[in-house]
């Protein structure tokens, strides 16, 4: 039998229904979230370490380093063949990604959640857990970056987004799909994410704002970042990455401070290119110097803007970071 690491920070699938507050609160211990799903020591044993017990919207950015930090630890242990992280969905794909950026081993990593507290009716906590138990254990998911498995689907950290604020498929890769699914018998991959990259940092830079466009943006959000000292930020822009004129003004200026500035798109699919030559037009603003953020989210720019800065102050290795590979 393999061990396996489970690490619980919050989420749902620790909470339970408070009906004084009429609401979902942090509630469970690890302990008690793990004996809440009978027969799972059959499948691997088990350790536990609580990391936290927040609704992950309470989840930062120094958080998810420190996270990094444990799994770094465990992950070196002999003993340890896997890790499985418990989270809240909200904030999950940013979690999931700065540790495929700032975790680099073979074992298995996978982090997994739920959309509805044990206590529900219909609840998803025992069939995702017991998955991640499956996955975590599984040698096919060696070598695959850092996973998330929920709704019996294996998704890549970089390409999974949430999707649906209630459904408990909420958890998707669109334009891309899962890696591979877990079935009773068999956890199988159909796929590999060959665009994976690692960033060797040995703190994050959290101080990075993202900024979302939207017809008639005029940039004084941009503006109010460069008074409070942003030391950098992702532009959700529009379509292919193009920026009402005011706001694109903006982003010339913090380029010109010397700020590096990730262009992403509001579109969850796709890449953002330079194809257009208007005063916001994405051509102009990459001769500008802003950096194309290829097919990543906002959220996940951010992150790793965050882990570039951590390591770097060169503007030319920051944009490598980026660009190298899907622009080469
Ligand atoms: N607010 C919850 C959280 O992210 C969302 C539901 C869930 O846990 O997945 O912690």
């Amino acid at each position: 039998m393999k061990n396996i690491l489970v690490i619980t920070t919050g989420g749902t699938i620790a909470m339970k229904y408070d009906p004084v507050k009429d609401a979902f609160v942090p509630a469970k211990s690890g302990k008690e979230l793990l004996n809440s799903v009978p027969g799972i020591n059959m499948f691997a044993q088990l350790k536990l370490v609580e990391f936290s017990n927040i609704d992950s919207s309470e989840m930062t950015p120094e958080m998810m380093f420190r996270l990094t930090q444990t799994i770094n630890q465990h992950l070196v242990r002999d003993e340890v063949d896997g890790i499985i992280v418990t989270h809240g969905t909200d904030t999950l794909e940013e979690t999931a990604y700065i540790i495929d950026l700032l975790v680099d081993s073979e074992k298995p990593i996978v982090l997994t959640a739920a959309m509805r507290g044990f206590d529900e009716l219909g609840t998803d906590v025992p069939t995702n857990l017991l998955a991640a138990v499956k996955a975590a254990s599984s040698d096919s998911c060696r070598n695959l970056g850092t996973l998330v498995v929920k709704n019996d689907e294996i998704h890549a950290a970089r390409e999974v987004i949430k999707t649906y604020t209630s459904n408990v498929a909420t958890l998707e890769s669109p334009g891309y799909g899962p890696l591979g699914i877990i079935d009773p018998d068999h956890v199988i991959i159909f796929r590999k994410s060959i665009i994976r990259e690692t960033i060797v940092a040995k703190r994050i830079e959290p101080n990075v704002a993202l900024y979302k466009m939207s017809a008639g943006n005029d940039g004084s959000s941009i503006d109010y970042g460069l008074k409070n000292n942003i030391k950098g930020f992702v532009i959700e822009g529009l379509g292919r990455g193009n920026l009402p004129t005011k706001a694109a003004e903006k982003v010339l200026r913090a380029i010109n401070l010397g700020l590096p500035v990730v262009l992403t798109s509001r579109c969850f699919k796709g890449r953002v290119l330079g194809l257009y030559g208007g005063t916001g037009g994405g051509k102009k603003l990459h001769d500008a110097g802003i950096i194309y953020g290829g097919d990543l989210s906002g959220p996940k720019a951010r992150i790793k803007l965050m882990c570039a800065l951590g390591k770097t102050s060169d503007m030319l290795e920051i944009k490598k970071m980026f660009e190298g590979g899907m622009y080469g």
